[in-house]
């Protein structure tokens, strides 16, 4: 079968080679990956930013069709859908995996990165921890959700917000213009969108946001804070340390900040601040299954939609390519089936 590997040729970055899957083990499905979404991380495995895994199958944001099972495994079946994510299984045992918090397993697997992913005309995956898809979401949008969808579902879950109340959503690229879907839509807030990309912003006035600031100018700690009397709560997807600190500054007392985007950088906080306003500063992780299953729903109900593009296999090179230079808007999803 073809798949999208991890190039050997540092230049290249991932090349589509044809290699034999394993044979099924215990508690292991097999799937016919039908949609398999690119994303950022891709990009920092293939250039081996998380160590060299050269040959490995990318691909973590992954939706298909059972299409076989081990003689042990119950709760799916042939002919369901599935999706494969990025916590793509956890040890099952731990203080973690038994608490809710399972993405924090210290034996975390992660699909196309220490285990084969979707990126690839079939997956194998450990069948519980193998998400079903319902029959009412688009399975090319469901891609999505595996990964933006559920980790800024998970944040805004985490920043505790009430129906009614003011959440700036900072970024509002990819994963945040699904942030904004779910804030309004799903948990009822009202949202101000900051990012310095006026395209982005128009994007995200027509998802849902309330407000929208190019913050590029101006102080948006300040800004929110006047407009709103500041915000119950900020989720951070900007890649920038700039946004992690003016998000401090927009909050009012008694209110979170999640920290989402991954700027290689540390951020100022204002030790004042943080104690006489009682500011939490909280990282959140992609999400459990339960909170996928969850971030699905919202989906199938049109609550949230993404925007994706379909391409074929022998492009991903391409799209890699387009990544790094920053050129794509929405999401490129890889149609597996596509020739
Ligand atoms: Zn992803
Ligand atoms: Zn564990």
């Amino acid at each position: 079968m073809r798949a999208a590997v991890v190039s050997e040729d540092k230049q290249k970055l991932v090349e589509v080679k044809d290699i034999t899957l394993r044979p099924l083990e215990s508690g292991e499905a097999l799937v016919d990956v039908e949609y398999c979404g690119v994303c950022h991380t891709d990009l920092h495995v293939a250039k081996g930013d998380f160590g060299d895994v050269t040959g490995r199958v990318l691909g973590h944001e992954g939706v298909g069709i059972v299409k076989e099972i081990a003689s042990d495994v119950t709760n799916v079946k042939v002919g369901d859908r599935v999706s494969i994510a990025w916590f793509y299984k956890g040890c099952g045992a731990c203080e973690y995996c038994i608490t809710g918090n399972e993405t924090y397993c210290r034996d975390v697997k992660n699909a196309g990165y220490s285990v084969d992913g979707a990126m690839a005309e079939q997956c194998i995956v450990n069948a519980k921890y193998a998400v079903k898809v319902p029959e009412a979401l688009d399975p090319q949008k469901a891609t999505s959700i595996t990964c933006a969808g559920v980790t800024t579902y998970k944040a805004i879950k985490i920043a505790n917000i009430e129906p009614g109340e003011w959440i700036a959503i900072y970024g509002v690229g990819g994963l945040g213009n699904l942030a904004i879907q779910y804030a309004k839509h799903v948990f009822n807030a009202k949202v101000i969108a900051v990012d310095i990309n006026d395209d982005k912003l128009a994007l995200a006035k027509e998802v849902g946001a309330d407000l929208t600031l190019n913050s590029k100018d101006v102080d948006s700690g300040e800004w929110i804070q006047q407009q709103t009397g500041g915000a119950h709560a900020a989720v951070v997807t900007a890649v920038s340390k700039v946004a992690f600190n003016q998000a401090v500054n927009c909050v009012r007392p008694a209110s979170k900040i999640v920290a989402v985007g991954l700027p290689p950088e540390t951020m100022d906080l204002d030790i004042i601040k943080t104690v006489l306003d009682g500011i939490e500063v909280v990282g959140s992780l992609v999400g459990t299954r339960k909170d996928l299953e969850e971030a699905l729903m919202f989906g199938a109900e049109k609550k949230v939609d993404p925007v994706v593009q379909t391409r074929k296999l022998d492009e991903v090179a391409e799209i890699f390519k387009e990544m790094e230079e920053g050129k794509i808007q929405g999401r490129m999803v890889i149609d597996m089936k596509a020739v």
